[in-house]
């Protein structure tokens, strides 16, 4: 590659990727979690930016168009939004279309994977157009527990993540109320057309009165969805097997990507919760007070008194932070729990737990693999029927929880099946989630006679 040209790309990852402050511009978030996507769109919205959620999987083609077939799915995915969502404003905006005004918001995390790399990735096809060079990508970074003091002045910056957080349970219980409550609806429509409603009065609330920080509007308004949905139930139907989804957090929470899982699953006679989002942030929290915790152990060791102040600070204000979010998380669930019994969360602790001493997996590994392989085992130890391990074709992670899972979860008789996606149609996947729920059903027989391993 010419050194000039090197230069510029160096230039480019440097200077348009960067946190700066987006107040003044048009924020465009691509969907991971439909509910969590409106809602954090809302609670930016609530602080004065202009946040646009962007359409979801209509540019799949332009994002496979723009990769080798060797990223990771999500990318392509993701990939295909921002590219779309450009070109429909270039048609719409013609000559007025104006590139400086909009930022990508693509947050990443460090570690041992590709997620922190999608930035620069979409950097560099972006830099392709002439007319998006001026775009730039912001982000916020697993690195600090996703702050937002690089994209927001600092008075804000603290206020928003208190509403983001609080934003991302509440889509987490929203989502759950959906999952307890679809499967037993007295007609077939009713629970969709109502949580439409209600998100939409959620976000609306979530931009007006947000920014305050009172969330007492909020939890009342909650309260109300979840009372609402129980009596969408129809109690003559019963019970059905239940079906624990871990896995890969976009391909599982994404339903375009993961062709409607869980609505496929509901339709063949299944009742499902996934792995919320709520749990990964929860988990990076978590990870960096342990972080914190040996680092002063190692500087006390070593006598480093002059550093032990600065890393003492850092390990309380992490701490803070982590109990701080577990605080609040069951604060909301236990609003919704008052009216409807959705499934509570699992605190990140209570998963490490699970890994037995690290004896199926450690958290030092990193990634998702632990928060999977413990997430599964405490599906299966709360009378789940079944595990689905739902994640992008080749993503490595998930790889890890597959090898781990598949032997225990036959060892413990949990009906246990791996979902890998990457954009194509699998002839035999209705087949294989049919027969899955078969030995899901018999296990929930099982299980009633008291005849199902624990
Ligand atoms: S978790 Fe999987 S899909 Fe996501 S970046 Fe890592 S390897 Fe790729």
């Amino acid at each position: 590659m010419p050194g000039g040209q090197n230069r510029f790309l160096s230039e480019s990852l440097e200077t348009r990727i960067r946190q700066f402050d987006i107040s003044q511009k048009t924020l465009l978030i691509p969907v991971m979690a439909p509910f969590t996507g409106r809602l954090i769109t809302a609670s930016f919205r609530a602080f004065g930016v202009d946040a646009v959620l962007m359409e979801t999987y209509k540019g799949l083609s332009l994002g496979k168009e723009f990769t080798s077939g060797k990223e990771c799915f999500p990318c392509q995915v993701t990939l295909g939004d921002i590219l779309h969502h450009l070109k429909m404003e270039k048609e719409r905006l013609g000559a007025s279309f104006t590139p400086e005004r909009y930022v990508y918001f693509l947050p990443e995390a460090d570690g041992p994977c590709r997620f922190g790399m999608y930035n620069k990735m979409h950097r560099l096809v972006l830099d392709q157009f002439e007319e998006y060079k001026e775009i730039s990508i912001t982000y916020l970074s697993s690195q600090n527990s996703y702050a937002a003091t690089g994209i927001l002045p600092n008075k804000q910056a603290r206020r928003f993540r208190r509403l983001a957080y609080a934003a991302t349970i509440i889509a987490d219980v929203l989502d759950r109320i959906v999952w307890r409550v679809r499967p037993y609806e007295r007609r077939a429509g009713m629970m969709d057309a109502f949580m439409e409603k209600a998100l939409a009065a959620m976000a609306s609330l979530v931009e007006a009165s947000g920014a305050d920080l009172n969330f007492t509007k909020l939890y009342a308004l909650l309260e109300d969805v979840a009372s609402n949905a129980r009596s969408i139930i129809d109690d003559r139907k019963p019970r059905r097997p239940r079906i624990g989804i871990v896995g890969e957090i976009y391909l599982r929470s994404h339903p375009e990507s993961n062709q409607d899982i869980i609505r496929l699953l509901e339709q063949f006679g299944g009742e499902v919760v996934t792995a919320s989002i709520g749990e990964w942030i929860n988990f990076i929290s978590y990870d960096r007070a342990r972080k914190l915790r040996r680092k002063w152990r190692t500087t006390l060791k070593n006598g480093d008194y002059g550093f032990l102040g600065d890393v003492s600070r850092q390990w309380i204000a992490q701490e803070i932070e982590k109990r701080y979010q577990a605080w609040r998380q069951e604060q909301i669930y236990h609003i919704a729990l008052r009216r409807l019994d959705i499934q509570p969360d699992h605190s990140i602790a209570s998963i490490e737990r699970k890994l037995d001493n690290d004896r199926h997996f450690s958290f030092d590994v990193g990634t998702e693999a632990g928060l999977s392989i413990g997430g599964a085992i405490a599906y299966a130890s709360e009378d789940c029927d079944g595990i689905i391990n739902v994640f992008p074709f080749t993503c490595m992670p998930a790889a890890i929880s597959s090898a781990v899972l598949k032997p225990l979860m036959n060892r413990m008789k949990i009906p246990y099946l791996d979902a890998p996606y990457d954009g194509t149609t699998q002839p035999n996947r209705e087949a294989a989630l049919r027969t899955f729920l078969y030995q899901t059903k018999q296990h929930l027989e099982q299980r009633r006679n008291g005849k199902a391993a624990k």
